[in-house]
């Protein structure tokens, strides 16, 4: 899904987690998919990482009639997972390794490219006409980005329940419940549902850096305002999250967090590695056809890598 706007140069990042709780807010950077309306959260200029968490797309809503407002074609990722979670719609995946799976609200698509997967994802032939989703990408540590790709599938995943909130455990771990997907280190992914009026607190582990996005209606977390399109940042050392909803809409919101990841992470394209010659081989292993496999299932052409540029890298250029 990163495909509408690809983030070269490479860039290499490690930035440490605030020194506690904190609250700062990261706007998005707005952007479009034809016409699919797009606003990339993560990664932002003042905060690349929110644990594991590399990358966050959030995209519609959307109404249509006609075409597929989703259409990215094959294309190839190493050391990430992604995670597709939608609020409304459906957004079909086809992956080489013969998977084929769609999603809805509600279900998870858990894909861990390890060493290199490609995969295509668009809106099916039979729709719902809506579309409204978010597209996360989690880095793989040190010790995990070279795994055999593999992708999941989950419906019905736990919830954790408290009066007036309901918290469904995407990724990871909250509050002792813990998601079926595959988590590869310390994480939690949740989508929080408060009803109108209710104010909660969440326990939370004081060892992750979290961040929380307005999803619908309105609220507040740790006493400050959700607003659109805008990551709020929560720093480390928290063991709870006070969350309330406005007294007449329930809020809405997704919570992200994880063990400062503390690697340093280069990224290009739909690359996360370590080094501007890990992307280097990537990228000419899908220009060659080697590695990735082929998205069999696709009816179409795949994408094109961008030229590789790498940034003060001295020759790391690609023509
Ligand atoms: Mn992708």
């Amino acid at each position: 899904m990163s495909n509408g706007a690809p983030d070269p140069p490479a860039e290499a990042w490690q930035r440490g987690a605030g020194p506690g709780p904190l609250l700062e807010a990261v706007p998005a950077r707005e952007m479009a998919l034809g016409v699919l309306s797009i606003r990339r959260l993560l990664p932002a200029p003042k905060r690349r990482l929110v644990g594991a968490w590399c990358f966050l797309d959030a995209f519609g809503p959307l109404a249509f009639d006609q075409g597929k407002p989703m259409e990215v074609p094959p294309h190839p990722h190493v050391g990430l997972q992604t995670v597709t979670w939608l609020l409304d719609g459906e957004v079909l995946h086809k992956d080489s390794l013969g998977c084929e799976e769609l999603a809805r609200p509600g279900t998870l698509n858990l894909m861990t490219s390890g060493r290199g997967i490609a995969h295509s994802e668009e809106t099916p032939s039979r729709h719902s006409g809506r579309l409204e989703g978010l597209q996360l990408w989690v880095a793989l540590p040190d010790a995990a980005r070279h795994v055999e790709p593999s992708f999941e599938h989950h419906a019905g995943l736990p919830v954790v329940e408290s009066p007036g909130l309901r918290a469904t455990v995407v990724l990871g771990s909250l509050a002792g419940v813990r998601s079926p997907g595959r988590a590869l280190s310390p994480i939690v992914g949740a989508d929080l549902i408060v009803e109108p009026g209710v104010a909660a607190a969440l326990p939370l582990d004081p060892a992750f850096e979290h961040a929380a996005l307005l999803l619908r209606g309105a609220g507040s977390v740790a006493g400050a305002p959700l607003e659109p399109a805008t990551l709020l940042y929560l720093g480390v050392g928290r063991a709870e999250l006070p969350v309330r909803a406005a007294p007449d809409v329930p809020l809405r919101m997704l919570l992200i967090g994880g063990a400062p990841f503390g690697e340093t992470v280069l990224m290009w394209w739909n690359f996360v590695a370590r080094t501007a010659d890990e992307i280097r081989e990537a990228r000419d292993d899908w220009q060659a056809g080697r590695r990735f496999g082929e998205v069999k299932a696709y009816a179409g052409a795949r994408l094109d890598a961008p030229p590789f540029v790498s940034r003060g890298g001295g020759g790391a250029r690609s023509s």
